[in-house]
């Protein structure tokens, strides 16, 4: 079985902080490899417009293209109406079953993950991974996973990785403002986003 890590996100855009999580994971982890997934759902995020789906999948393209170990898909872009992480990860195991899944999370998704929908499936379906990050506290993540073995027979695993303040609302806000975006995120990116003109407004 081949150990592939699952990370998702909005990725708009995707940035350092991006890339350094999901390295970490697949060197903690001992990862085969990791298969970004950007999100579908492209309109909506917490009532703010997003970037288009396609933009956001070709920079995240631009974005890993030299990590032989990073792949890409398309599957929630393409797939119409909300995206659900159970309903991907029942898609990969259609298409790939001799995959072992690991979903890559931070602390604040992994405690919430009783209200995802259909939680017993995304535990039955993959190895949910959780960074630990300086501030986060170990032992209210360690109990969450308990009760996740307890109730769902989850498989969990937590995984130290340094702190990187880095978010997509910060670079969006420094792009708008005419701030340098230099170092946050890779160069292919910025061009890119220069090229369109993202992020302006
Ligand atoms: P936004 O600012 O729009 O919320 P974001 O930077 O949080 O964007 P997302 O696409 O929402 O990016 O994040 C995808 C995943 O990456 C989430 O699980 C999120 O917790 C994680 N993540 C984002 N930024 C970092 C970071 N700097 N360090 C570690 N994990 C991060
Ligand atoms: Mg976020």
């Amino acid at each position: 079985m081949r150990r592939i890590g699952l990370m998702g996100g909005t990725f708009d855009p995707i940035h350092l902080g991006h890339l350094i999580l999901a390295e970490t994971a697949r060197d903690e982890l001992s990862l085969d490899g990791i298969l970004f997934m950007p999100t579908g759902c492209s309109y909506l995020k917490d009532g703010r417009q997003v970037a288009d789906r396609e933009d956001r999948y070709r920079m995240t393209e631009l974005a890993i293209r030299d990590h032989p170990g990073f792949t890409l898909s398309r599957m929630e872009i393409d797939r119409p109406g909300n995206t659900y992480t159970a309903d991907t990860l029942a898609q990969l195991h259609r298409e790939e079953p001799d995959v072992e899944w690991f979903l890559i999370t931070g602390a604040d998704a992994f405690l919430m993950m009783e209200h995802w929908v259909r939680p017993e499936e995304i535990f039955a379906l993959c190895t949910v991974a959780c960074t630990v990050r300086g501030s986060d506290d170990r032992g209210r993540l360690e109990e969450a996973g308990k009760t996740y073995a307890e109730r769902f027979q989850a498989k969990t695993a937590l995984f130290p990785l340094m702190r990187m303040d880095i978010s997509s609302t910060e670079i969006r806000g420094r792009l708008r403002t005419g701030k340098s975006v230099r170092y946050l995120l890779p160069g292919p990116v910025i061009e890119y986003i220069r090229e369109k003109g993202l992020y302006q407004t």
